[in-house]
């Protein structure tokens, strides 16, 4: 009997079977796919991250380099090369994880796993089903693209997955939802040429991030060629050999248009279906999630679930960081997640990050605050690197001045929150960070500048009149 079953291996599951091998428990971890790594590592952050580097270094080199003085005779790309460098990314990782649970000496079984008891997982392979027994079961099966009745995966019909592997850069681009996905894929397509068109349904855009970055962000993602168009609810496709016609509302006129390709990003939905036998009587929610309490277990207290499968965002961090929560909680360490600490970060250029409350959530839950902003554009280090565009925004308590929220659009937008989440973690106060040293000149600097300006002490900038 292993001590510790793991389904999946993906950040979450990969994450938890390391820890758990790390805590001396005899671990094995089941995989359907013939990879490691699910879908971050396979059709995911991994892959999106290079397209977007790639697109975003031709993009440059076309629009911005001149700037530099540096010009050329002709710019061009070979989407094939693109595509080679973003698989062999894959493989590296993917070959990572693998020396990884080998050198922590975990147990890989390929195959399909479902809980058929309380402490035993019924695996399907291609020749056999073998059954395996076990005093802990961690689900980590992920989730995949949501499918619309009206939009069926085809050729031309293609989830982020499809979106991933183009042969060619289709000319006419349209994506439904103005989501992490559309604006991430969109920019991919629209720096290597699409006319990208977005279709989103709600009337607001960026509805979860700060308000105040989100005007920002939509202005300039359309100043680069995203055709962002809100309001537009889509209601049916008709996909032909060639291009597909996508037919939306838009305050309350029907409207239709014909894309060469068309990207769904409205939201993943998680993979629980078949998962357990339904003699397992595992809680579910009418959404599919499978309900756990605040550390990741089910309501049969030897089996657990983390990352897409459960409540909060569907982020690899937030999975990888329950994966070890509940590796430890298995050994009876009190370790716990810090869930108002999760970082959100949209990997386009400029970078969009937040972690923590933003001005609309404060003001709707009546908490005194008060707020510093400071614009990359007195920031000498994104000056000098011709990319200052956007700004940080720290939201603070204005009883005790403890930093609740940090928000950034600019360049390494992800890197300064992430700067910024360490000090919260800390209980920091916006003081502590503007009494903090920041090298100069960086982009950091930003950070430094509006913990500053939360109490009207910004050097670099002018401070609020009182
Ligand atoms: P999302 O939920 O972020 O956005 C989907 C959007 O589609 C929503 O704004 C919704 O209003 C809209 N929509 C839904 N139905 C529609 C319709 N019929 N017509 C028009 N618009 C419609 O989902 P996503 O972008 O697909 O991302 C899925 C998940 O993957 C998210 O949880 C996201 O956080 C995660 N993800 C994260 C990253 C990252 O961290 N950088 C990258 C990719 C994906």
């Amino acid at each position: 009997m292993k001590d510790v079953l793991i389904i999946g291996s993906g950040p979450a599951g990969y994450v938890a079977a390391i820890r758990c091998a790390q805590n001396g428990l005899d671990t094995a971890i089941i995989e359907s796919k013939a990879e490691f790594g699910g879908t971050c590592l396979n059709v995911g952050c991994i892959p999106s991250k290079a397209l977007l580097d790639s697109s975003n270094k031709y993009y440059q080199a076309k629009e911005h380099f001149s700037e530099h003085g540096i010009s050329f005779t002709e710019q061009s790309f070979d989407l094939g090369t693109m595509m080679t460098r973003k698989d062999d990314v894959i493989k590296k990782l993917t070959g990572g994880i693998s020396g990884l649970l080998k050198g922590n000496k975990i147990e890989t079984i390929n195959g399909t796993g479902k809980i058929i008891s309380k402490h035993q997982v019924e695996v399907t392979q291609s020749e056999d089903t073998i059954i395996l027994d076990a005093k802990n079961i961690i689900l980590a099966t992920g989730s995949k693209p949501i499918e619309l009745p009206f939009a069926r995966w085809s050729k031309n019909i293609v989830s982020s997955t499809g979106a991933l592997n183009f042969i060619e850069v289709p000319k006419k681009l349209g994506i439904i939802g103005a989501g992490i996905i559309g604006l991430e894929l969109g920019s991919v397509w629209s720096r290597l040429g699409s006319e990208v068109v977005i279709l989103e349904a709600l009337d607001e855009f960026l509805p979860s991030a700060d308000h105040q970055i989100a005007k920002e962000v939509q202005k300039e993602f359309t100043k680069q060629g995203l055709n962002i168009n809100l309001g537009c609810k889509v209601q049916d496709t008709i996909d032909s050999k060639d291009s597909v016609l996508v037919k939306f509302v838009r305050d309350g006129e029907d409207h239709e248009l014909d894309f060469d390709k068309l990207i769904v990003a409205v939201g993943r939905t998680p993979n629980s279906q078949n998962i357990f036998d339904s003699s397992v009587e595992i809680s579910i929610d009418s959404k599919g999630f499978v309900d756990v309490d605040q550390y990741c277990r089910t309501n049969i207290d030897n089996i657990w679930a983390i990352g897409d499968l459960v409540r909060g965002p569907m982020l690899a961090h937030k999975g990888s960081e329950e994966g070890v929560m509940v590796a430890d909680r298995i050994i009876g360490k009190k370790t716990e997640m810090s869930y108002e600490h999760v970082p959100s970060v949209i990997y386009t250029h400029p970078e969009v990050a937040w972690v923590g409350k933003n001005e609309q959530e404060v003001k709707t839950e009546n908490i005194s605050y008060k707020t510093g902003v400071f614009p990359f554009a007195a920031s000498g280090r994104a000056l000098a690197a011709s990319d200052s565009k956007g700004f940080v925004k720290m939201i603070a308590n204005e009883s005790d001045d403890t930093i609740i929220g940090i928000h950034a659009f600019g360049p390494s937008a992800a890197e300064i929150v992430q700067q910024g989440l360490i000090a919260m973690e800390f209980s920091s106060s916006a003081e502590d960070l503007a009494l903090t040293i920041f090298s100069h000149p960086t982009v950091s600097e930003a950070l430094h500048e509006a913990a500053l300006s939360v109490n009207d002490q910004a050097i670099h900038i002018g401070n609020k009149k009182r």
